[in-house]
């Protein structure tokens, strides 16, 4: 923490905000600096050089106009229609020209779901993007799309009030309301290694650069030499591991792909998130700090790991050296190295820490019951909790709560005292993504909101480009295996518009896609494609859908629908 006491002073220098005595206590020295930093994303379209400009603090990414001859280049595209709209408009009051390619840097919603708001139906749009985008996109509609979104929303405050949120790190806000919509072209030229274009007169280079994605392309413009690295580098500490949730991200693979960048040796760096660099000097060596961050916890997280330390143990142990803890393009307002470390043990070995007891371990709610007993019963613990509170301990008393809510769910001191806790840990916290979720937590806890696992609607179009076996990928786990032990059930469903077909065969609790009408299907529907997702993505009422949209065969509609209750994301839980 001495990297931010040190940030502050200077900052209070620069604005002479100097605490005088008798005012009244200023917020935490941390809750200042993330909202100090709110300042790097302020809504502006910055002109980079004659020809470029970079929309900041429209949503939470940067997206990028490349003016050429006869038309524009556009690099990422909001996360929403919505935000692609305001950016776009603020784009066309610096040039008619017409959108004439798109580049999306990598799947994430917020570089692409904004994209058809940029473009004119009657001009044609080169849309260019890595190989591997499109299954990617594919993927986030498919099998983890509500807990994914339950835990984007913790992350990034969507439920909070506006006076709560801070920045989110690597933008102001994410632009995801109730009411947002998403649509997005898909990829007409893709790559897998490099690609040299030429659009409008504009010389353009895109390669490889996996990193924050696989799919992850920096876009490089030889003649300016002016560097895009998409999410590559922001003026953060790298999301390495981000706590939405995520697979495996290789720490070795983005700082190579650092290393690529640093040997560009660009004059102008246009980041997906956060302001424009200027300076050949200045570039170099904020990547290389940048690679060197990545490549420091990576190799220290290893040796720790080889010296038997578990994630528990090595995570708080991990500070990153003075000079790069100094860094401004370091600080942890995005990723942390301590979640990072975790994720490389986690990447590398697997849950397993090597400890027997956890290899079967006794289930929550037992080991708190017992535990409980042990610490001499509720009101013993509850007074602990207390005194944790008065005393400041407010992990202390999370972990204390963790236990006696388990035992005593409706505990009325104990859930106020871990609201309590919540907010203060929220205040001290530097991370808005860690910040955001303790107070979406209390939040809940005080009844104040639900987080929702469905947010934004997809436009029909984009329904229609996502492939059927995207569905049915969804369907397979959304099956409740055990409401289904005793079924084996073949469903063959024929696409109308499309000329396909497949057969669903429910088979005692899993199921198995395969192409084409079985034989041996009890039931046979035929159905628009874009009904079937409609109604899969929960855009449409099933009764009505039941009713209207589906053709029988063979089989019957009560049979079908008995089938597909089958397929029940909720789980009751005790
Ligand atoms: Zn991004």
């Amino acid at each position: 923490m001495k990297q931010l006491a040190a940030l502050l002073a200077l900052l209070m220098l620069a604005t002479g905000c100097e605490q005088e005595p008798g005012e009244p206590e200023k917020e935490p020295v941390t809750a200042q600096a993330l909202h100090a930093h709110g300042e790097e994303f302020e809504e502006q379209v910055i002109q980079v050089t004659d020809d470029i400009h970079v929309a900041i603090g429209f949503g939470i990414a940067n997206s990028i106009m490349i003016e050429g001859d006869d038309g524009v280049i556009i690099v990422d595209t909001m996360e929403t229609m919505e935000a692609g709209r305001r950016v776009a408009e603020r784009f066309r009051e610096i040039t008619d020209k017409p959108v004439r390619a798109l580049v999306y840097t990598h799947s994430h919603p917020d570089h692409i779901f904004g994209a058809r708001a940029f473009v004119d139906d009657d001009v044609p749009v080169q849309v260019f993007a890595h190989d591997s985008l499109e299954e990617e996109v594919d993927r986030i509609f498919s099998a983890l799309r509500p807990i994914i979104t339950q835990r984007s929303m913790h992350m990034y405050g969507n439920m909070l009030r506006d006076e709560q949120r801070t920045n989110v790190g690597i933008g102001p806000f994410v632009d995801t309301q109730p009411d947002s919509t998403i649509d997005m072209l898909r990829p007409t030229d893709t790559f897998s290694d490099t690609l040299e274009v030429e659009v409008a007169g504009v010389r353009l280079v895109l390669r490889h650069a996996p990193g924050e994605t696989d799919d992850q392309v920096l876009v490089w413009l030889p003649d300016e030499e002016v560097l895009m690295p998409g999410d590559n580098f922001y003026r953060a500490y790298p999301n390495l591991y981000t706590i939405r949730g995520t697979s495996y991200r290789d720490p070795r693979t983005w700082a190579d792909s650092l290393e690529m960048m640093r040997d560009l040796d660009a004059e102008i760096l246009v980041p997906g998130h956060s302001r424009p660099i200027h300076g050949a000097d200045e570039i170099r060596r904020h990547l290389t700090d940048y690679r060197d961050g990545i490549r420091y916890v990576y190799d220290q997280t290893i040796r720790m790991m080889n010296a038997g330390l578990t994630p528990d143990e090595l995570a708080p142990r991990l500070e990153l050296p003075p000079h790069l803890e100094e860094s401004p393009f370091l600080q942890p307002f995005y990723g942390k190295p301590e979640w990072s470390a975790r994720m490389i043990y986690q990447g590398q070995l697997g849950w397993f820490d090597g400890n027997p007891s956890n290899l079967h371990p006794t289930p929550p709610k037992e080991k708190a019951h017992r535990k409980v007993e042990l610490m001499g019963g509720e009101s013993e613990v509850a007074d602990a909790v207390t005194e944790a509170l008065e005393a400041g301990e407010h992990q202390w008393v999370l972990e204390l709560t963790d236990i006696l809510l388990q035992v005593a769910p409706e505990h009325s001191a104990g859930r106020e005292a871990r609201i309590q806790a919540l907010h203060a840990l929220a205040e001290e916290e530097i991370n808005p993504n860690a910040r955001h979720w303790y107070l979406s937590h209390a939040g809940e806890l005080a009844g104040d909101f639900e987080v929702p696992n469905q947010i934004v609607e997809p436009d029909d179009r984009m329904l229609e480009s996502i492939p059927l076996s995207t569905y049915f990928d969804g369907m397979a786990v959304s099956l409740d295996g055990e409401a289904a032990w005793d079924t084996h059930q073949r469903v063959a469903f024929e696409f109308t518009d499309l000329d396909e077909a497949r057969t669903l065969t429910v088979r005692h609790g899993v199921s198995e896609l395969e192409d084409g009408v079985s034989d041996e299907a009890d039931i046979h529907v035929r159905v628009e494609s874009l009904r079937f997702k409609q109604l899969l993505a929960e855009e449409r009422n099933p009764a009505l859908a039941l009713a209207r949209d589906y053709e029988f065969e063979k089989g019957g509609r009560i049979a079908f629908a008995r089938f597909l209750q089958l397929f029940d994301p909720d789980i009751e839980l005790e």
